[in-house]
């Protein structure tokens, strides 16, 4: 019988009444993983009204014994980093590499998380007048929530979790209702590592639970990671309700190669950024822009690179790409690779119909290159999210940095070059904020702030280190005098 995902909420595992579930399917083989419900508004406010009473106990907890679960966690995540791993392949279609990969990253966070102590310190000033003293302390916020994406199942939980909670606050997850496996395995971890009861919660749904925490008046601040529209929508239902709200949104993120680049390297390095997870990273190049004499070198190379690609179930050895994440998601990509035809590019790898043999109910879409992409068109505009890279000329850097800057979403550009005037004027004028020089997924380490603008994302403070501090986090001023003091007599 298919196993149906629990709910976690005061501290056990509850089933739901939800009158509908979906299948959580294996993109590889299109097998049945387990069923998710899709809960009902009841059994978010349920957890919300938890996470209420829980926090009075939390908030008075001191930093150091707050981030004692999360050192016991650390622990355990490493422990089970093979079985985690696992479950993000099954159920999300990474390679195990890639999903170890985003496993460390998870870690990663956790470890930062634990400095606590420090990073949620205020500031003071004595004798702002004369025996009179100001303090600022950070307080925690209360309950607070995060919707979390398909892409990384594993990582994008603990850009919010670790943070929220060590800062003090009780937390909901509402994970992607297409991978809720891993999120089910990190809570059975989490269930061992000491948090209190309601401290932590675990809330499976779709539509409905998200709009029950946007609504919830005890829920303080909600985090999202998703496609741009989601994103949009959860900031301003979220910010009508007064909510603290850090939205993360879609992407299209341009690469830029210049003809003094080392064309071996940044080859293997744009394979690796625009057809890892199957391209569906927000930090993927999806198009790269030749400048000059880099034009030939590059495209000759990188054809080569998509063909050579080894795709099949990210379990199996030597594979270097898996399936994306649906079948829908497979029919979507399709369909833009073929609208950017019908506007005029050119086709010069095409991964459509691809098959995997023993996966041939897999959703596999192979490495697809499209050239002489229209600035205008849906190629060069559009987040395809899948392993799409188009290709774009321009004759200058300044040109380059034109086509680079002539989009809506903001969420990370790179260069390939090995001059470093370019590579400073690269840096210093574009619209991004993640930025790589030399470097294809400049995802920003646990200890800085995942820096997306545009439409990439919708907030002030974002994602992972003091960001994430602040974020979940309310300042209080105290000004303070004490008549007695000893200062008066001088
Ligand atoms: P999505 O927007 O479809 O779903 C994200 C979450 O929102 C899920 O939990 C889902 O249940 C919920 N949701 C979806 N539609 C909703 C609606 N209409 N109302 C309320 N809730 C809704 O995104 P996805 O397909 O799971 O993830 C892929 C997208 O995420 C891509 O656009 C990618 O670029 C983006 N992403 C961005 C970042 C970043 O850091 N900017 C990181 C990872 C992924």
């Amino acid at each position: 019988m298919t196993q149906r995902l629990q709910n976690f909420i005061d501290g056990a595992w509850h089933s739901s009444s939800a009158p509908q579930v979906l299948n959580v399917l294996n993109p590889a083989s299109a097998q049945v993983l387990a069923e998710v419900p899709l809960s009902p508004a009841a059994e978010v406010h349920q957890a919300a009204e938890t996470a209420a009473r829980a926090f009075e106990g939390w908030r008075r907890t001191p930093a150091g014994e707050r981030v004692q679960p999360l050192f016991k966690l650390k622990i355990l995540l490493e422990e089970n980093l093979e079985d985690l791993a696992r479950a993000i392949t099954d159920e999300c279609g990474k390679t195990r590499a890639e999903s170890i990969g985003e496993m460390r990253r998870a870690i990663e966070n956790v470890e930062t998380a634990c400095g606590i102590p420090m990073l949620m310190q205020g500031c003071n000033n004595e004798d702002i007048a004369a025996g009179i003293d100001e303090h600022m302390i950070r307080q925690p916020l209360g309950v607070v929530a995060a919707i979390t994406p398909f892409n990384f199942p594993g990582m994008i939980p603990f850009w919010f979790l670790p943070y929220a909670v060590a800062a003090g606050n009780c937390f909901i997850l509402k994970p992607s209702e297409r991978v809720p496996f891993t999120s089910w395995k990190l809570f059975h971890l989490m269930e061992k590592a000491g948090f209190p009861p309601g401290v932590i919660q675990l809330v499976n749904g779709g539509r409905e639970a998200v709009d029950a925490i946007l609504d919830h008046p005890a829920i303080r601040a909600v985090s999202f990671v998703g496609s741009t529209a989601t994103a949009r929508y959860i900031y301003s239902r979220a910010a009508a309700n007064g909510k603290r709200a850090q939205c993360q949104g879609g992407a299209k993120n341009p690469v830029v190669v210049m003809p003094d680049a080392d064309m071996e390297m940044t080859t293997r390095i744009l394979a690796d950024s625009a057809f890892g997870c199957a391209g569906q990273r927000c930090l993927a190049a999806s198009v790269a822009i030749t400048v000059g004499d880099a034009r030939p070198g590059l495209t000759e190379r990188i054809a080569e690179a998509a063909r050579n690609r080894k795709v099949g179930c990210g379990l199996s050895s030597g594979v270097e790409m898996g399936p994306v994440i649906s079948l829908e998601s497979k029919a979507r990509i399709e369909g833009l690779i073929a609208k950017g035809e019908q506007e005029g590019a050119h086709i010069l790898v095409d991964g459509r119909g691809g098959k995997v043999a023993g996966y041939e109910e897999g959703f596999f879409v192979f490495p697809t290159i499209l050239d002489e992409v229209p600035p205008g068109g849906v190629s060069a505009r559009t987040e395809i999210f899948g392993p799409v890279l188009s290709l774009m000329h321009a004759n200058t850097i300044d040109q380059a940095i034109k086509l680079v800057n002539h989009r809506a979403y903001g969420n990370m550009a790179c260069i390939f070059t090995s001059d470093g005037a370019n590579a400073r004027r690269f840096r210093y004028e574009v619209a991004a904020g993640n930025v790589g020089i030399n470097v294809g997924v400049a995802a920003p380490m646990s200890s800085f702030p995942f820096s997306g603008w545009g439409e990439s994302f919708f907030g002030d403070l974002h994602a992972q280190a003091h960001h994430g501090v602040e974020f979940y986090t309310q300042t209080k001023v105290v000004v303070e005098r004490w008549p007695k003091d000893w200062s008066r007599k001088f």
